[in-house]
């Protein structure tokens, strides 16, 4: 069942270097005016990414289900180069999907919730969305706000994102809560909402190959 199949995990921009400098732009993080986050008051939403995708890997890699990781350690590599690797090991697999990693922010601090992103109209990236969504609500729906675009029949939302036009295979993008609301943040830095946000995503990796 699982010999063709492979999942390509990409953690948004970029994390912390081997100094401890942050290598993704200043929008990539936030300051908050009390806590306790990744250096002190600042959340590094590349650092999230990377914990939640490479917890994500680790468990695949337990389940013996081929994933390769298209971003870096670290280095805030372009997403031309991300999706050129994905497509490039595609064409030695059947079968495939691509998930790219994200923390959302409003700016304002404001907004809450999560959101799953396909490209527009419909394809077997919204069958994706759609397990990973009722994944989600299964695992964290009673903590988190569940933010859906319903008008086209399913809830993620459509944005003609880079990594969900130019990927070969199906691809969702997932924006785990703002970053810059500070209860959304504290959820984030919460190892439980970690492990299920990242549990969601396997079942959702199995959902779809067994669909
Ligand atoms: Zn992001």
């Amino acid at each position: 069942m699982t010999e063709n199949f492979c999942v390509f995990l990409d953690a948004g921009h970029g994390g912390l270097d081997k100094d401890g400098k942050y290598t993704t732009a200043p929008s990539k993080m936030y300051q908050h005016s009390r806590g306790n986050f990744h250096d002190g008051r600042f959340f590094y939403e590349g650092v999230f990414n990377r914990a939640l995708t490479n917890r994500v890997a680790a468990k695949l890699d337990k389940l013996g289900i081929c994933n390769i990781m298209v971003s870096h350690e670290y280095v805030d590599i372009s997403l031309e180069y991300r999706v050129d690797v994905a497509n490039w090991h595609y064409r030695n697999f059947r079968k495939g999907i691509y998930i790219s990693n994200h923390a959302n922010a409003s700016g304002a601090g404001a907004a809450r919730g999560f959101e799953v992103y396909t490209s527009p109209g419909v394809t077997a990236s919204d069958a994706m969305a759609e397990f990973h969504w009722n994944n989600v609500k299964d695992l964290l729906g009673d903590r988190i706000s569940m933010r859906a675009d319903t008008s086209d029949g399913d809830h993620d939302k459509e944005a003609r994102f880079f990594v969900l036009t130019r990927t070969v295979m199906p691809a969702m993008l997932v924006e785990h809560l703002f970053f810059d609301n500070y209860d959304d943040a504290s959820l984030l830095m919460d190892d439980e909402v970690v492990e299920r946000f990242a549990e969601a995503q396997v079942r959702t990796v199995i959902n779809f190959m067994n669909r």
